[in-house]
C-alpha cells in the first residue's frame, strides 16, 4: 500500500506532540491542554497507525501493551548491580576519602560526582540500536525480573533514544520512583473514585513496577532518574561520570537535575548539607546523597568488594521526626495471645510515609514514655524501620488526658487477660481465641512459612469469621465453591488459590517448623533445628536438654520447643497436616567427621567464595557451633572483607582469626 506523504507527516507530528504533552503531564506536572484534547490526539494516532499499518515500537501508542503477563521471567545481569555502603556523618565521609587516597597512594584531592539518593526501585534499561529492548529490576543484584511491559508505560523513559545512529547495546541504570506531586495526584483520584488511598510513594512505585498487568502500572505516574551505565558496546563513553550524565541527558534519558560535581570531600559534605536543607522542597523523596568518584578510570583502579564498589558511598540523612497526637490506644492480640498496645495517631507524613498507627510494644514502654491518650508525641522513622514514638512533648498541653490501661478481658474473645513474664500480657484462651487463630493462620501462610500465594490477611479473616477455617489444617480442605463465595473472589482467583495451596504442600522442613509458630522459633532457629536433627520425628522426640545442643538455642527456647511438641493437640495437628500431603525433602545430617565438635566459630564480614549460610552449614556438619557474637568462648573467627567490631573484639581477646582462603583449606582438610 502506498501511504500518502500527508499521512506520514501527520503521524509523526502526532507522536511528537503526544510525547511533548506526556512529559509536561507526567514529569513536570503542568499540562497545557485538557485531557479530552489529549485523548482525541491519541485516538487519531491509534486510528492512523492501524489503518495504514504504521505501528512502530517507539510510538507512544505502544507504551501500554495488551494482555497481562502470566508470570515474570528472570533476567541475568551481565554486570552485577551492586549496592552501596552507607555512611552517616561527616567523619565517616572523611574516613571514606582517606581510604581511597591510601589505596590510590595519592594524596591529591579527588573529584566526586554527587546526587540525591532517591527512595525508589533500582532498575536496568537495555537499549539495542537506540530502541528500548528490555527493563529489569535489580533483584538480588545478579538476577532480576523482566519488567519491560511496565517500564514502557513510563512516559519519561524514551522508547527510542534521541540522536542518530546509536548502535549496539547500551545499558542504563537508575531509580524508578513516584514523585510527591504524582503521589498527591494519585491519592486525589483515589479519593474521588472512592477507592483506597496509597500510603507510601516508594511502595506504590515498587508495586507498580511489579504489576503483571501493564494497564495497572500505567495508572501510576512513575518517573525515573538514571545514575549509571552498565554494559556498553560500540559507543565510547566519556571518562568522567558527570560527562556521562550530560551525554545520556542529550539522548533524552532523565537524569537528576540536582546532581553536582564537587572537588574534595569537604565540598561533598557541603553538598549534602545543602541537599538536606532543601529536602522538603524537592519534588521527590530522598533519604540521603550518593557520592561517587567522578573519573571512571579511577573507579576501575579502586575496584569493588564482594557486593559494593569501593568508589561510592550512600550518605544517609538522619531519621526524620515529626510531632502528632495520640488519638487512642487499641490492644491487638497476637498469634501467641500476647496483647500489644497500639497507638492510633493523627496521620502524619514522616520519613516518606503516612503514619496513622504504631506499636507501643508493651506496657513498660507506655510507662517509660509516660504516655496518655491525647498526648502530643514525637514520631521518628528512619529507612524501613517501624515508626517509633520517641517521647511525649509538653504533657501539660493535654487538657483531658486519659490513662492507658491494659484491659482485663481479651478484646477479641473476652477471656481473662493474664500476666506473661515480666512485662507482657496474654489472652488466656489459647487457640479458641479468634484473634490468635487468625494470626496463626496468617503466619502459617506467610512468605517464610508455607508461602501460600493469594492467602492474604483479609481473606484469612473472612475465612475464620465465616467458620470455614478454624485451624491451619482446614485450609487444605477448602473447596472451589467455598472460596468463590468469598468477598472479592471470582472463579479464577479461587482456582488460583487452590493451586497455590496445593503447591505449598511441597515444602522444606525449616519452613514447616517455622510455620508451626513455636514460640521464639524464627526462620534461623528452624534452619538450625533442621541442620541438627535432619527430620521432624527426632525433633518431636527430643528433650529440652537435647535442643540446647543446637546452635544458638538457649534454655528458654529449648523449653518452648519441648513444650510445643509434648502438647497432644499440637501432635495431632502435625499428624493431620502430614495426612493432607505436606512433605519436605530429607536433609542429610553429617554422620561422618565431627572434627570440630565442641569448637565455636564466628563468621564476620563478606565471604566471596560461598554464602554465609553455606559456611555455617559446613561448620555445623563438622560438629562446630556457630555463634553470632565474639566472646571468650569463641575458638576461631572467620573474617572476610568489611569485618568490623567482631574482628576487633577477636583481636582484643587474642582469638584465632582466619580469612576465607584459610577457612576453605581447613574445610577441605577435614572433609
Ligand atoms: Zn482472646
Amino acid at each position: 500500500m502506498k501511504i500518502p506523504e500527508k499521512i506520514k507527516q501527520e503521524v509523526s507530528e502526532l507522536r511528537r506532540q503526544i510525547d511533548y504533552h506526556n512529559r509536561l503531564y507526567y514529569t513536570q506536572d503542568r499540562p497545557e491542554i485538557p485531557d479530552a484534547d489529549y485523548d482525541a490526539m491519541f485516538d487519531r494516532l491509534l486510528f492512523l497507525e492501524r489503518e495504514y499499518d504504521l505501528v512502530s515500537p517507539d510510538s507512544p501508542t505502544q507504551r501500554v501493551g495488551g494482555e497481562p503477563l502470566g508470570h515474570f521471567s528472570q533476567v541475568a545481569h551481565e554486570l552485577p548491580m551492586l549496592s552501596l555502603d552507607k555512611v552517616f556523618g561527616e567523619q565517616d565521609l572523611i574516613d571514606f576519602d582517606n581510604r581511597l587516597k591510601k589505596r590510590l597512594e595519592d594524596d591529591a584531592g579527588l573529584e566526586y560526582s554527587c546526587e540525591p539518593k532517591v527512595d525508589g526501585v533500582a532498575v536496568s534499561l537495555l537499549y539495542v540500536d537506540g530502541l528500548l529492548q528490555r527493563a529489569a529490576t535489580r533483584g538480588d543484584g545478579v538476577t532480576g525480573e523482566d519488567i519491560t511491559h511496565n517500564v514502557r508505560t513510563i512516559s519519561g523513559i524514551p522508547l527510542k533514544l534521541l540522536g542518530s545512529s546509536l548502535h549496539g547495546r547500551i545499558e542504563v541504570r537508575g531509580e524508578i520512583f513516584l514523585g510527591k506531586a504524582g503521589f498527591a495526584r494519585l491519592n486525589k483520584r483515589a479519593r474521588k473514585e472512592g477507592s483506597k488511598t496509597f500510603v507510601n510513594p516508594r511502595n506504590t512505585a515498587a508495586g507498580a513496577v511489579r504489576q503483571l498487568d501493564p494497564r495497572k502500572a500505567a495508572r501510576i505516574p512513575l518517573e525515573m532518574f538514571c545514575y549509571s551505565v552498565g554494559v556498553v558496546d560500540e559507543v565510547t563513553m566519556p571518562d568522567k561520570l558527570s560527562e556521562v550524565f550530560d551525554l545520556i541527558d542529550s539522548w533524552g534519558l532523565p537524569v537528576n537535575p540536582d546532581r553536582s560535581t564537587e572537588q574534595g570531600i569537604e565540598n561533598c559534605q557541603r553538598y549534602c548539607d545543602r541537599l538536606l536543607s532543601k529536602r522538603d522542597k524537592l519534588d521527590y523523596e530522598i533519604d540521603g546523597a550518593v557520592i561517587k568518584v567522578n573519573n571512571r578510570s579511577v573507579q576501575e583502579r579502586l575496584g569493588q568488594n564482594a557486593r559494593t564498589p569501593r568508589w561510592a558511598m550512600a550518605y544517609k540523612f538522619p531519621a526524620e521526626e515529626k510531632s502528632t497526637r495520640v488519638i487512642d490506644v487499641e490492644f491487638q492480640v497476637g498469634r501467641t495471645g500476647t496483647i500489644t498496645p497500639v497507638a492510633r495517631l493523627e496521620p502524619v507524613f514522616v520519613g516518606g510515609v503516612t503514619v496513622s498507627n504504631t506499636t507501643l510494644h508493651n506496657m513498660d514502654e507506655v510507662a517509660r514514655l509516660g504516655l496518655r491518650i491525647g498526648d502530643t508525641v514525637i514520631i521518628r522513622r528512619a529507612g524501613d524501620v517501624i515508626p517509633k514514638v520517641v517521647k511525649v512533648i509538653d504533657p501539660a498541653r493535654n487538657k483531658s488526658p486519659k490513662p492507658i490501661e491494659i484491659p482485663s478481658e481479651c478484646p477479641a474473645c473476652g477471656s481473662p487477660v493474664e500476666k506473661d513474664g515480666e512485662v507482657l500480657y496474654k489472652c488466656s484462651a489459647g487457640i479458641i481465641c479468634p484473634a490468635q487463630r487468625k494470626e496463626s493462620i496468617k503466619h502459617f501462610a506467610s512468605r517464610g512459612a508455607l508461602d501460600v500465594e493469594g492467602l492474604g490477611d483479609k481473606l484469612v479473616e473472612q475465612l475464620v469469621d465465616s467458620g470455614l477455617v478454624k485451624n491451619v489444617d482446614d485450609i487444605f480442605s477448602l473447596t472451589q465453591e467455598q472460596l468463590a463465595g468469598m468477598e472479592r473472589m471470582g472463579e479464577k482467583s479461587a482456582a488460583n488459590l487452590l493451586q497455590a495451596i496445593e503447591k505449598s504442600k511441597q515444602t522444606t522442613l525449616p519452613r514447616f517448623l517455622y510455620a508451626l509458630g513455636i514460640r521464639e522459633v524464627g526462620e534461623a532457629t528452624a534452619q538450625a533445628l533442621t541442620a541438627h536433627y535432619g527430620d521432624l520425628q527426632p525433633i518431636m522426640d527430643a528433650s529440652a536438654e537435647d535442643h540446647e545442643r543446637v546452635t544458638d538455642v538457649g534454655p528458654i527456647v529449648a523449653g518452648h520447643i519441648e513444650t510445643f511438641f509434648r502438647n497432644e493437640e499440637n501432635r495431632a495437628l502435625i499428624g493431620k497436616l502430614i495426612s493432607h500431603g505436606i512433605q519436605w525433602p530429607k536433609v542429610e545430617i553429617s554422620t561422618g567427621s565431627q572434627a570440630l565438635a565442641g569448637k565455636t566459630y564466628v563468621l564476620t564480614g563478606t565471604l566471596e567464595q560461598m554464602t554465609r549460610n553455606d559456611a555455617k552449614a559446613r561448620l555445623l556438619a563438622l560438629g562446630a557451633k556457630v555463634a553470632g557474637s565474639v566472646s571468650k568462648n569463641t575458638d576461631c573467627v572467620v573474617a572476610g572483607p568489611g569485618a568490623g567490631s567482631k574482628l576487633s573484639k577477636a583481636e582484643e581477646l587474642g582469638i584465632e582469626i582466619i580469612d576465607e582462603g584459610e577457612f576453605l583449606r581447613l574445610l577441605d582438610s577435614l572433609s
